[in-house]
């Protein structure tokens, strides 16, 4: 039961910040607001980390943008009124696709958006822009991940078990994941799993706070993720430790499997990724004698040009170790930003429709167009991803409104992607500050944030949680819902979106995910505030919700998981003379994204 009040002036919340979305209270105190972690919230549990203790503080900073501003013949910027900038805006897009046809104009949000946000930005590419082109920027954070989890699986949800059974599991394969320094709090389920008597083994090329906490290290090669993975499924089925029964009954293509792991003895396998031999050996055995084998993923294998790949690798291991669906067991993946789980649910992606459904299914695609009330073919087809959007920056995309993302800074190649930004004939960017990406802009738009408006996240477990408005924004500011339904109306399809809060938009997002994969129509506000946040699929108002997937049978036309062939490729630019340094990616404590 969520305890939502401690004093009679504080609100229990969330952080802003990363994928667990912890629960915090709210409590003012001279000048703004204080946080206190939420003791009673089952995710935290109490913990905080730098991030959620310091959350409070962007929300008075000095910096902040409190009106809008468009871009002068001088090239300075000119404070001006909401009316006066959403009518430029509106004049340029429209200007733009009369001259150039509607997918002329893109949207590119972002995963730490809520799900009410994400669904109304998609909407309103669609809708109100008519365009096709929409995406984020969490295809560049675990889209790898998500793609593998869909062609294995049939369906993406990062961790398909509540956190709870990481405490449960007996041996845990962690891969390229630094939980000690991104989400500190989680840590207390390792610890418990410890206690109880479980191993953890990390997979790292660096010797993070995490592999240097875990029982084992494996200090693999960067780019060798998928030959250990197929390192381990060789021992695995050389000495008889995977589960034939569940082979048998729940899967399909093991036998691809078999035959590309064949060719990763151990020796060859060490000389791949650098882990020794007899190391793969023992990995293999500890994960394929222990009730409870649990394998866990994150940025490490899924952020490489072969990031599928790698996943399926290891979807591959916890299939023929019978380990999916079962409690205290399985295969997941640690979903980063706040919102990266629903930010890739709910229609912001180019190819996807509410849901989770696919934009290019005729059946999901006259559902949403009776939800919006559009003829079925108003509604676009694909679009570009979000490197294609980017891309395509300047010739085929001439306007981009930015919600939620500095793509300037987090998308790879800022240099480039700098150049083409300034090359467009209107960037529009929603935000809090005036961002590196905001600073190219011709209009800017002050953004409310997190505490300052209300809302629905969906943390790394698929647990809905709801986000409370607990202060207005400051005077001039206006939350992203009043924004784009404004610049609805100012395109001349204000009748399609006449939300005037977030629980509106809540209630379309129900009924348009009713009976798609991602299914939040059982899911209120009300049943949020009860229950501590509820897991998807909730397919009905009686229903308690979803904290374990695949107990039975996988979401795919055969019921059954499929297994894929992985074989390793080398990394398409290896060291060399000229560029003898290697380069990964990682994140630090004090900093989010
Ligand atoms: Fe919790 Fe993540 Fe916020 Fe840290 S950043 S307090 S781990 S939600």
């Amino acid at each position: 039961m969520c305890i939502a009040i401690v004093s009679a002036s504080s609100i229990a919340t969330h952080c802003p910040y990363c994928a667990l979305q912890c629960g915090i209270h709210l409590l003012p105190e001279p000048g703004g607001l204080r946080v206190e972690p939420n003791a009673h919230f089952p995710v935290n549990k109490g913990g905080l980390c730098v991030k959620g203790w310091s959350s409070a503080a962007v929300l008075t900073h000095p910096d902040r943008l409190r009106t809008p501003l468009i871009r002068q013949a001088d090239g300075t910027f000119a404070p001006a009124s909401w009316d006066e900038a959403l009518q430029c805006i509106a004049s340029r897009f429209s200007a733009t696709q009369r001259a150039h046809g509607r997918d002329a104009v893109g949207v590119f949000g972002g995963g730490s958006l809520t799900n009410e946000k994400v669904y109304l930005l998609g909407k309103f590419a669609r809708v109100a822009l008519g365009t096709s082109n929409i995406d984020y920027n969490g295809r560049f954070c675990m889209s790898s991940a998500a793609a593998a989890a869909n062609k294995a699986f049939g369906i993406d949800r990062g961790l398909p078990f509540p956190l709870a059974d990481i405490a449960e599991a007996t041996t845990i394969l962690l891969v390229g994941g630094n939980p000690a320094e991104t989400m500190p709090p989680i840590m207390q389920y390792f610890e418990a799993q410890q206690r109880h008597g479980g191993r953890l083994i990390v997979a790292d090329p660096r010797r993070t706070a995490t592999a240097q906490w875990a029982g084992l290290h494996l200090r693999v090669r960067p780019g060798t993720d998928a030959a250990l993975a197929n390192g381990l499924l060789h021992v695995l089925i050389r000495d008889g430790l995977v589960d034939d029964r569940y082979i048998a009954e729940r899967t399909l293509g093991f036998d691809d499997a078999r035959r590309m792991a064949a060719q990763y003895w151990p020796e060859r396998t060490e000389r791949i990724t650098g882990v020794p031999e007899a190391t793969i050996i023992e990995v293999a055995r500890a994960l394929g004698t222990t009730p409870r084998p649990m394998i866990i993923t994150a940025r490490g294998p899924e952020q490489q040009a072969q990031g599928v790949n790698n996943v399926l690798a290891f979807i591959n291991l916890a299939l023929a170790l019978g380990a999916v669906g079962r409690p205290g067991s399985g295969f997941g993946t640690l979903t980063g930003q706040g919102n990266g789980q629903g930010g890739r649910e709910h229609g912001q992606k180019a190819d996807q429709l509410p849901g989770y459904r696919s934009i290019t299914d005729p059946a999901a695609r006259a559902h949403m167009a009776a939800i919006w009330n559009v003829p079925e073919a108003e509604v676009p087809g694909p679009g570009r991803s979000a490197f294609e959007l980017l891309d395509a920056l300047g010739t085929e995309v001439r306007a981009l409104l930015v919600v939620g993302s500095n793509p300037v800074v987090s998308a790879p190649d800022a240099s480039r992607i700098e150049r083409r930004l300034a090359s467009l004939d209107t960037l529009v960017v929603s935000d809090f500050f005036l961002s590196e990406t905001a600073r190219l802009a011709h209009v800017v738009l002050p953004s409310a944030q997190w505490a300052e408006e209300g809302g629905t996240m969906t943390n790394l477990e698929g647990r809905v949680i709801l986000r409370r408005r607990s202060q207005p924004p400051p005077d001039g500011v206006r939350t992203d819902i009043e924004t784009l339904c404004a610049l609805a109306a100012a395109l001349g399809r204000g009748a399609w979106f006449r939300h005037e809060r977030e629980g509106e938009v809540f209630e379309e997002l129900r009924r348009a995910t009713a009976g798609g994969p991602a299914d939040y129509s059982g899911i209120t506000y009300d049943k949020l505030d009860a229950h501590d946040g509820i897991h998807w699929p909730c397919p009905a108002p009686d229903h308690a919700g979803t904290p374990r997937l695949f107990a039975d049978r996988f979401p795919t036309p055969t019921g059954k998981a499929r297994f894929h062939a992985t074989p390793h490729r080398d990394i398409a630019d290896p060291c060399s003379t000229e560029y003898p340094l290697r380069l990964t990616t990682g994140r630090v404590l004090a900093q989010y994204q």
